[in-house]
């Protein structure tokens, strides 16, 4: 168990792995409903008003676009989120589907090595998730 410093809140907590502290976790899943239910009934919103309505922090709605837990139904995104890799604009998650297939097949060549790369693609259950926009 390493003690890092909350990526939200700053303050120094046990990790696990995560860069999150469990109050901010919490915090977040609070934000998510808030934030989903609110595109419930504002399809057409922008993530500036979803921000100013809702109250949650722009930093914490971004976190859930990249945790692909929300999702901007516009083919470029708003150009809010860009591929991590090719700075492609993307509407969820970090990376295009040209770097995660880049990613998936180097992993299979480097097998053994011993740096992989955080990579976690959207569920591919989308029950639980939401859309920004229209
Ligand atoms: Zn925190
Ligand atoms: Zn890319």
């Amino acid at each position: 168990m390493n003690i890092v410093s909350c990526t939200f809140c700053k303050k120094p907590f046990a990790s696990l792995g995560g860069r999150i502290c469990p109050a901010c976790m919490e915090q977040i899943d609070k934000d998510f409903i808030t934030v989903r239910d609110y595109i419930y009934e504002h399809k057409h919103s922008n993530i500036d008003r979803i921000a100013k309505e809702t109250e949650v922090s722009k930093q914490i709605i971004m976190h859930l676009l990249k945790e692909g837990r929300l999702i901007i139904d516009s083919p470029d995104g708003d150009g809010l989120l860009l591929c991590e890799m090719c700075k492609a604009p993307i509407n969820t998650g970090r990376l295009c589907k040209n770097c995660i297939g880049k990613v998936a097949s180097s992993m299979d060549k480097n097998v053994d090595a011993h740096k992989k790369p955080e990579i976690k693609e959207p569920e591919p259950n989308l029950k639980g998730s939401a859309k920004i926009g229209n």
